[in-house]
């Protein structure tokens, strides 16, 4: 099934404890497009780039077979540039600069040969620009939303809206909380869930993710045993493995939904592992599977026997 990615293709400023890097390919939707491109039969992009944008990152985008005809270029203006800056408490992160660029009148448009996309991702925009997609492709099947703290206190409305359109919310604890106006989680969760998305994930940081549907509440383990590098993109990541599940197996069953989320574990998982979106450029599906396997065993309970 073929994928539709919307969302930020950027440069970024990155410093970590680790080491610096003062401009790398970056954005929502590159990561969420190159790791999707692993699973998904074809991943079509949506975003805006500037005359900046060097060769070398489109030629990433076309090694991992990722369309681009719906990627703008705009000669007026540079790549969107945002710097971040993580001190050693990873989950945290500051950001020293947001240059919006050509990104500033990014209008999003859905080229004819996208119209038809099963699976959508909707990345970190502005929320009525991910509605202004949903208004221009035909009948996705399944919908899956990012969103961000800046949206939820500017732009509450039109997140409102485009909440009711959508299948899957992928947000971290702290947003679920402040969305939702409430501290306790399974019932910050409820809340959300009322506000139109069936099915919430929602993501601890290193901590693990929880799966929110209809009827069950699937709580996906963290990862300890890698060293993590750089966290630029781990939630987008996240998104991208399990969304380019999703639209490869084509089976929304709760137990597929479940797999779903231990693949975007563990793409995000290999995206910390370097620099960017170094790791992501050519892993074999055996290092895939493999990490798929170190999860699952990772919380595996045999029955009691009683
Ligand atoms: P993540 O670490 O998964 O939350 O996403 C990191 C990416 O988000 C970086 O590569 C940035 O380029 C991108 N980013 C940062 N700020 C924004 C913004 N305001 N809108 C869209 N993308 C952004």
């Amino acid at each position: 099934m073929s994928l539709l990615v919307v969302g930020s293709v950027a440069y970024d400023g990155i410093e970590t404890p680790f080491g610096e890097k003062e401009r790398i390919l970056g954005g929502s939707a590159t990561y969420i497009s190159l790791t999707s491109s692993y699973f998904a039969e074809q991943v079509n992009l949506v975003g805006v780039v500037g005359k900046d944008f060097a060769d070398e990152d489109i030629e990433l985008f076309k090694s991992r077979k990722v369309d681009l005809t719906g990627l703008q270029i705009d000669l007026s203006g540079n790549t969107f540039f945002w710097k971040g800056k993580y001190h050693y408490d990873l989950n945290n992160r500051d950001t020293l600069d947001t240059q919006l660029n050509v990104f500033e009148h990014f209008d999003p448009v859905i080229p004819d040969s996208y119209k038809n996309a099963t699976y959508i991702a909707l990345g970190n925009i502005e929320p009525s620009l991910q509605l202004k997609v949903l208004d221009q492709v035909e009948k996705p099947k399944f919908v899956v939303m990012d969103t961000m703290n800046f949206w939820i206190d500017g732009a509450l409305d039109s997140l409102k809206n485009t909440l009711k359109k959508i299948d899957l919310l992928v947000i971290n604890d702290s947003e679920a909380r402040e969305l939702a106006g409430e501290p306790n989680l399974l019932k910050a969760a409820e809340l959300v869930r009322a506000m139109g998305p069936q099915s919430l994930i929602i993501k601890k940081g290193e901590h693990g993710a929880l799966l929110f549907t209809e009827n069950e509440i699937f709580s996906a383990p963290a990862y300890p045993v890698i060293d993590i590098f750089d966290p630029t993109g781990a939630g987008d990541s996240f998104l991208g493995g399990l969304l380019g599940w999703l639209s490869y197996t084509d089976d929304l069953s709760p137990q597929n939904m479940r797999r779903s989320v231990i693949f975007g574990s563990v793409m995000a998982s290999f995206c910390v592992e370097k620099f960017g979106p170094e790791r992501l450029k050519n892993l074999s599906e055996k290092e895939i599977y493999d990490r798929y396997r170190e999860f699952r065993d990772l919380s595996f309970v045999p029955e009691v026997g009683l």
